[in-house]
């Protein structure tokens, strides 16, 4: 098994917490994974995988078991299910921007918009990753894990991860062990051949955050381009030397309420609704109907509801912070947690607690984290 000196994982995660583990190892290639993987099962340690540390809060104390760093890379170019795509086998270790780059180089479109998300290509489907209208749920074809129940490697199609709003059947939600407990050893996505020329962009939500016209033409490399930039403005891309971006990016959640408690929100808070609101219809047979027609069915939609407009309703602005931490809101993005330099978990926990409770507060509801909190509680 390829072990490393143990380093402090502040080292290996962008919100730079995290103590020392008892094991690290990388693994370089997929037999290494699958190896590394059945040896730290066999143990019955602590283990979890290590991407590139964008979507972990961890705790300072030192974590007793194994974390196994996937390392892996390549793209293989396969056949597309029609001649107009193209389907993409990617290593779980490859760096997803860098993917997102090659498939804007070669032509190809689906992931564009979720330029400048951080971590690896593995990690994307655990959190079903998502920016500016697009998720990889709309890309995905299957992924190929190993699973820790059998240690066997399998193909897994799409629909059965449970891909939701940052939600999969792999995710380690905060308070819950993930549905399956498998590793992605490779990811492969179905991508359309549309060629570097400029042409109309699908996506209300997209061409809204880029400032674009329903009619306006513009090229996979433009959309690459300006997302970065609006990310860019937002802290949402790495930048070792701006602590607005030593974050694991949202911290929470989007909440998700029923629609009769989101009208108890304020008008002004930003609500989108989840599904349609079709009416179920009841077909009675005419020889059953006694002429009472039933009460209509109780509605019971979601609705999604904006975290940012939360906090900063809830009286916290931009870079607030307590006196002497040295956790703080990003200074340009509310729902960013950020670490100023040095800042222990306990730090970054206590601001997160204080968000939760004036939240709470003030609306009645408990935003929950997004990234998977390792060795550390909220
Ligand atoms: C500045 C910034 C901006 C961000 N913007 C966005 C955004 O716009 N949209 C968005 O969705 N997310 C965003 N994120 C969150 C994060 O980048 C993504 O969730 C990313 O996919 C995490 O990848 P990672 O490799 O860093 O995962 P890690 O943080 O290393 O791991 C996250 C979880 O996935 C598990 N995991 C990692 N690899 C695998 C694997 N191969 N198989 C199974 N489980 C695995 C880990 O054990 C852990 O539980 C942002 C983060 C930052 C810091």
């Amino acid at each position: 098994m390829p072990e490393v000196a143990p380093v402090p994982l502040s080292q290996l995660t962008t919100l730079r917490t995290g103590g020392e583990p008892a094991r690290l190892v990388e693994a370089h290639t997929a037999d290494e994974l699958i190896s590394a993987l059945r040896e730290a099962w066999s143990v019955g340690e602590p283990w979890f995988v290590l991407g590139g540390g964008s979507n972990l809060f961890v705790g300072d104390e030192p974590f007793d078991g194994t974390v196994i760093r996937v390392r892996t890379s390549g793209i293989e170019e396969l056949p597309g299910s029609r001649s107009e795509t193209v389907r993409l086998r990617v290593q779980a270790g490859h760096d997803w921007d860098a993917l997102v780059a090659e498939t804007v180089a070669r032509g190809y479109a689906g992931i564009e918009a979720m330029s400048g998300i951080p971590g690896t290509v593995g990690a994307a489907p655990v959190q079903n990753v998502g920016a500016y209208g697009q998720e990889i749920v709309q890309t995905l074809v299957e992924v190929e894990v190993i699973d820790e129940a059998t240690g066997e490697v399998s193909t897994v199609p799409a629909p059965e991860l449970g891909l939701g709003f940052r939600t999969s059947v792999l995710k380690q939600h905060y308070g819950s062990v993930p549905e399956r407990s498998a590793v992605i050893l490779s990811v492969t996505l179905e991508l359309e051949r549309v060629g570097t020329d400029e042409r109309p962009i699908a996506g209300e939500q997209l061409r809204g955050a880029l400032g674009l016209e329903a009619d306006q033409a513009v090229s996979l490399r433009w959309i690459r381009d300006h997302v970065l930039a609006t990310r860019a403005r937002k802290g949402m891309v790495l930048d070792a030397e701006d602590p607005d971006t030593w974050s694991a990016g949202s911290f929470f959640q989007n909440a998700i309420v029923s629609e009769a408690f989101a009208r108890t929100l304020p008008e002004a808070c930003p609500k989108w609704p989840m599904g349609p609101a079709l009416d179920a219809v009841t077909v009675i047979p005419l020889a059953a109907f006694d002429g009472i027609l039933p009460p209509p069915p109780v509605e019971n939609r979601q609705v999604k509801v904006s975290a940012a407009w939360l906090i900063e309703n809830a009286g916290l602005s931009r870079g607030f912070r307590f006196p002497r931490s040295r956790a703080g809101l990003s200074t340009k993005h509310t729902l960013a947690l950020t670490n100023r330099g040095e800042a222990t978990a306990a730090e970054i926990a206590q601001l997160a607690r204080f968000v939760q409770q004036r939240v709470q507060s003030e609306f009645g509801l408990l935003l929950q984290p997004e990234p998977v909190l390792v060795n550390v509680e909220l």
